[in-house]
């Protein structure tokens, strides 16, 4: 194990695997990413941008339904007819360019062949889609994984909250320092980071929240430094000067 996954807040060592492990035993395996076929994994990690997966379902069975979740039907429609298929996914233009942008750039450097364009080098692979209009690192890094099982971290916003709770990374670490400590800190294994980045999905949703955290059920609550801290502020008396 790479000592860079070391957590000495406290001099616990608590590692990102004891992480991964405590999750794991209480949650189980999540079973991501929820899709048929590598493609319809890339049309999701577009479509889902800043809308809830309910709304990103709803527009692949639009697309299922006309015919449109292979790489070759999607070429050879129109931006606009995706866009109104893609509607319930919000600024639904924008993301039927996307769409666009990421097929011609699949045909110009792959040919349309979504095999050979998972056979690239991760690297080469990372910058070249990071390149494509619109496609931001964590949307990458979701194609990257999920659809092609390749090893590189995903990391999204509730990744930064819980492991800046934790203390792995320091507030405002940008998104590749958060993912260089995963992958410097890990086996490069993408089965073990799919099912790490669900794992902390689920956290994230049902425990550690943006506010009123749920500290006291949380599978690392005797090991957090935030999550101790937010209760014992919860269980001291209420001073005069917060009252009033
Ligand atoms: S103990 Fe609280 S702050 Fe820490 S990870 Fe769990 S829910 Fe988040």
């Amino acid at each position: 194990m790479n000592r860079a996954d070391r957590f000495t807040w406290g001099g616990s060592g608590l590692t990102l695997v004891d992480v991964y492990d405590r999750l794991y035993s209480r949650f189980g395996q999540q079973h991501w990413w929820p899709a048929d076929t590598p493609f319809e994994v890339i049309v999701g990690a577009i479509l889902t941008q800043s809308v809830s997966w309910r709304n990103v379902a709803g527009a692949i069975d639009c697309l299922e339904r006309a015919d449109l979740l292979d790489p070759r039907s999607m070429r050879d429609i129109g931006e606009e007819a995706i866009a109104l298929l893609v509607r319930s996914t919000g600024y639904y233009r924008q993301k039927a360019k996307k769409l666009k942008s990421f097929l011609e750039y699949l045909w110009s450097a792959h040919g349309g062949d979504l095999d050979a364009m998972f056979r690239t080098p991760l690297d080469d692979l990372r910058e070249d889609l990071l390149g494509v209009w619109g496609l931001g690192p964590e949307t990458v890094d979701s194609i990257m994984l999920y659809a092609g099982n390749m090893p590189t971290f995903v990391v999204d916003a509730y990744t930064v909250r819980t492991m800046t709770r934790l203390g792995f990374v320091k507030p405002g670490t940008p998104y590749d320092g958060v993912r260089n400590m995963f992958m410097s800190g890990l086996p490069k294994d993408p089965r073990m980071y799919n099912e790490y980045h669900a794992l902390l999905v689920h956290l994230g949703k049902h425990f550690c929240g943006k506010r009123k955290p749920r500290c006291g059920d949380c599978p690392l609550g005797d090991v957090c430094p935030a999550g101790r801290a937010m209760m014992e502020s919860a269980d001291r008396p209420v001073t005069t000067a917060e009252i009033s």
